[in-house]
């Protein structure tokens, strides 16, 4: 169960993201915290998140999205939802204020970008489907191995939920990317896995992937040490970032500990390799990486230009080859 504290928001509700890649959209979080509680998450540690089994609901967003969106001088073409939440998390209140908020853009001609690893109900896909020229969907998926999921997202929907939303918003015409970020080290980067990862996301027609590795902050790696029990997992994980590099967050110009980029640009290529075999084309989180790709990743869709990923300019295509088992 999640706790739900009620909230109103004092700030403008129509705020853009300090990330580069968020900067010209203007975001919404419905709550602060996320009843997900993946253990990777950097938004746990935020200062107004309200701790653990917790979440804090700003039930004022509708009010003050009626109020903020006629005013605005240049309408937005769509709105991001959400950079530090989910929009689709198992909590009735924010899944009731998610429609009505969705519903209300709707009716304006504005559209949604959304990233969740959530279970849509059917309700609320309904209404995506019944817009579809209107959304954006981007549907996170970091692996398909149960056990790993189970320690580092244990209430987001399962990976087969996840594909049967994809494959639903897909066929009815909604632009649908999948994202796989946080791609683990040593846990969830092994080529046989991604290859079987890659094959399910072809299987339902995607065609744009975006990629990265975990980041680590001080407060998230003490998360995972108080949290995940498996100290294999949390020891190989750990160690593949003991010498990489601190950098900063393009746009939002925090700082974030990488694994090096040598293992980044093998993860990468070995990803846009298989990839590339399924006739998918891959971006890479440049707001994250900013030492080995630049362009966007799209995370918000194509509301602010055409997406195209050989635009994007990888710093490692030379070692495309690298893809093997080991
Ligand atoms: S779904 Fe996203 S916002 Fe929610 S806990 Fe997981 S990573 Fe954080």
């Amino acid at each position: 169960m999640t706790e739900v504290i009620k909230a109103k928001r004092k700030a403008a509700v129509l705020a853009p993201s300090q990330l580069a890649c968020l900067s010209k959209l203007p975001t919404i979080n419905l709550t602060a915290g996320c009843a997900h509680q993946c253990l990777y998450c950097y938004a746990r540690s935020y200062s107004q998140n309200p701790g653990q089994g917790r979440v804090r609901l700003y039930e004022n967003t509708l009010e003050k999205l009626r109020d903020e969106l006629p005013r605005k001088r240049k309408r937005p073409r769509a709105v991001y939802f959400s950079p530090s939440s989910d929009v689709f998390q198992p909590v009735p209140e924010v899944l009731a204020l998610a429609y009505n908020v969705f519903e209300y853009l709707f009716s304006n001609e504005t559209g949604v970008a959304l990233l969740t690893k959530g279970r849509i109900p059917d309700r609320h896909m309904s209404l995506l489907c019944a817009n579809s020229t209107l959304v954006q969907a981007g549907i996170g998926i970091t692996t398909l191995k149960t056990e790993l999921l189970k320690i580092f997202e244990p209430r987001a929907a399962t990976p087969e939920v996840r594909l049967s939303q994809a494959k639903r918003l897909i066929e009815a015409g909604v632009s649908t990317r999948i994202r796989i970020d946080p791609i683990l080290p040593g846990l969830t980067d092994d080529a046989e896995d991604l290859n079987e990862l890659l094959n399910a996301i072809a299987s339902i027609g995607v065609k744009q992937i975006a990629i990265s590795t975990a980041f680590l902050r001080p407060p998230i790696i003490r998360t995972l040490k108080g949290h995940v029990r498996d100290k294999r997992a949390l020891d190989i994980l750990l160690s593949h970032y003991e010498s990489g590099p601190t950098l900063t967050m393009h746009g939002a110009g925090t700082s974030v500990i990488m694994p090096p980029a040598p293992l980044r640009r093998k993860i990468y290529s070995c990803v846009k390799q298989i990839a590339q075999q399924y006739s998918i084309a891959t971006s890479i989180c440049a707001c994250k990486n900013g030492d080995l790709a630049n362009g966007s990743c799209h995370i918000a869709g194509d509301w602010l230009g055409e997406p195209d990923a050989r635009r994007q300019r990888f710093l490692f295509d030379s070692l495309d080859s690298v893809c093997r088992q080991e």
